[in-house]
């Protein structure tokens, strides 16, 4: 799969390099190992990653140092760094997060944990977050103050819905599975089952009203956000709800 984010693991130890690299392949990254700082520069050089896990003890230059030089490489200093660390002081982690540390991750650590932890660093850094307006035909939502308009009338939306559509009209036209949009869309929530997208899919769909047919389902797929479909045209003619076609029958009962 293309979209597999890249993970660069900086650690000495094997055993826990290999522990971490098993678990993010299981979880749909690709993990590189490099097992000191002169190989995780060359891999650097080489493939910039997504995410970089930086162990603090490092043999020779220190996680620390490294994490200070990458931010202030122009290359590197956009790549969200998680430092792995034994230590648990408060001046550690400060030191940390002023080297430029994203986050921290203190050994031991869980699985789900590390993977919370980098599904949040990556949100935070993706296009996402950043506020301003995205439009897609007569569609036009705004990020800034959270509004969403259609052929220039409001559309409704909850808080998930909005940032499906978000996410959706950022990378219109492309295919996402259920699994990508819950790591892009709800991130930290790692439990939340696949079938949870398509019912916020269904809800979108329902807001969007006749725009609706923009979100396309792609059998076996997942869901794309399209302008090459015929949206209808608004007018006094609307679609009746299915619980109007009970009506007739549920009369009769009555006597
Ligand atoms: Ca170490």
């Amino acid at each position: 799969m293309r979209n597999m984010p890249r993970v660069l693991i900086v650690e000495d130890e094997p055993a826990i390099a290999e522990l971490i690299a098993v678990n993010l392949r299981h979880n749909g990254f690709q993990p590189t190992w490099a097992m000191d700082s002169a190989t995780a520069q060359r891999e650097l050089d080489d493939v910039l990653p997504d995410v970089i896990l930086l162990d603090w003890m490092l043999p020779g230059e220190s996680g620390l140092s490294l994490a200070k030089k990458w931010r202030a490489d122009p290359r590197t200093k956009a790549v969200p760094i998680l430092m792995l660390t034994a230590r648990g002081d408060e001046s550690d982690r400060v030191a940390g997060l002023d080297a430029g540390a994203d986050d921290y991750i203190t050994k031991p650590f869980s699985t789900k944990e590390m993977l919370a932890r980098i599904r949040a660093v990556l949100r935070r850094r993706t296009p996402e977050n950043v506020d301003g307006v995205v439009e897609m035909g007569d569609l036009r939502l705004d990020t800034a103050t959270h509004r969403v308009t259609f052929q220039g009338q409001p559309v409704k939306l909850g808080p998930t819905e909005f940032k499906l559509l978000n996410f959706l009209m950022k990378h219109a036209e492309r295919v996402h599975s259920r699994g990508q949009l819950l790591d892009r869309v709800w991130g930290d929530h790692v439990f939340i089952e696949e079938r949870t997208v398509d019912v916020h899919v269904k809800r979108l769909r329902e807001a969007l009203g006749a725009a609706g047919v923009m979100v396309e389902t792609v059998r076996g797929a997942g869901y794309r956000l399209t302008t090459q479909v015929t949206v209808p045209s608004p007018g006094p003619v609307a679609e009746a709800p299915a619980s109007n076609a009970k009506g007739s029958g549920g009369e009769e009962q009555r006597a």
